[in-house]
């Protein structure tokens, strides 16, 4: 059962506050039917079929050495990100930015549905890249048709110079997308009066970072999961539930 004096002390603090930062993971969009996943790859929990660790199939590493078999499982992930869309909570977010125009969503996601719900793009930073468009690893050039793709022989290749094509995700053991995490940086630089976490254990430092420097200058905190997480004691608030169950009547307060 959701708690409704705190879904309203924290829609009252989403409604003064002018910097907003929502962080969200996979709980957001297990909603939406995808499986909970750690990082990429949390599709699997321990052993690939191959016999491999996940962190291992879905690698950059793993990318250049066997692109076969790291495509089976960016593949899996494309298949099950195109087999489902946005649901209610990613649109409530969507109209949270449009009610507030220094809103920003900072998603762990990858599979590209609060573009696909309204997110704005200029406010939108997907730190660990997104499914789509796939790129040539060898000439750059970008190719759209990543649900075709996935009907054919994998690893997809460049129509140009038959290069092994790529999402612009980022798989284990690879580098943040460094644009977005200078997008980051400098929002965070700004401040935010603040900032919530929705559907995220927050496990990696930069996205638990943003919480503790709003927590420290003052700001409010607030969480939304069905379980609490290491860092829901430290809120303001913890919300107990799924984002779905609350997400839209918490916006139609703001
Ligand atoms: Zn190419």
């Amino acid at each position: 059962m959701v708690d409704r004096e705190l879904l309203l002390q924290t829609a009252a603090a989403l409604r003064h506050a002018r910097r907003i930062l929502i962080i969200t993971g996979a709980g957001l969009s297990a909603d939406s039917g995808l499986p909970t996943y750690r990082g990429v790859g949390g599709l699997y929990n321990a052993k690939t079929a191959d016999g491999l660790p996940i962190e291992m199939a879905l690698s950059g590493p793993m990318l250049r050495r066997d692109p076969a078999l790291c495509w089976k499982y960016i593949a899996e992930l494309g298949r099950a990100c195109l087999g489902a869309q946005p649901n209610a909570a990613h649109y409530a977010i969507a109209q949270l930015q449009r009610l507030k125009p220094e809103c920003w969503v900072l998603t762990q996601n990858v599979d590209g549905y609060h573009r696909a719900a309204g997110s704005p793009p200029e406010r939108l930073i997907e730190i660990h890249g997104q499914l789509a468009p796939l790129f040539c690893q060898s000439c750059g050039a970008v190719d759209p048709e990543l649900s075709e793709h996935l009907q054919r022989p994998l690893p997809p290749l460049c129509k140009h110079c038959h290069g092994v094509l790529r999402p612009p995700v980022v798989l284990f053991e690879e580098m943040l997308p460094e644009r977005a995490l200078e997008t980051l940086y400098e929002e965070m630089a700004k401040g935010f009066d603040a900032v919530l976490s929705i559907g995220t254990t927050a496990s990696f430092p930069y996205i638990h970072e943003p919480v503790l420097r709003t927590r420290v200058s003052g700001g409010f905190t607030a969480e939304i999961n069905p379980t609490p997480t290491d860092h829901s004691a430290g809120m303001d608030v913890f919300l107990g539930c799924r984002a779905l169950e609350v997400m839209e009547e918490l916006v139609s307060h703001i």
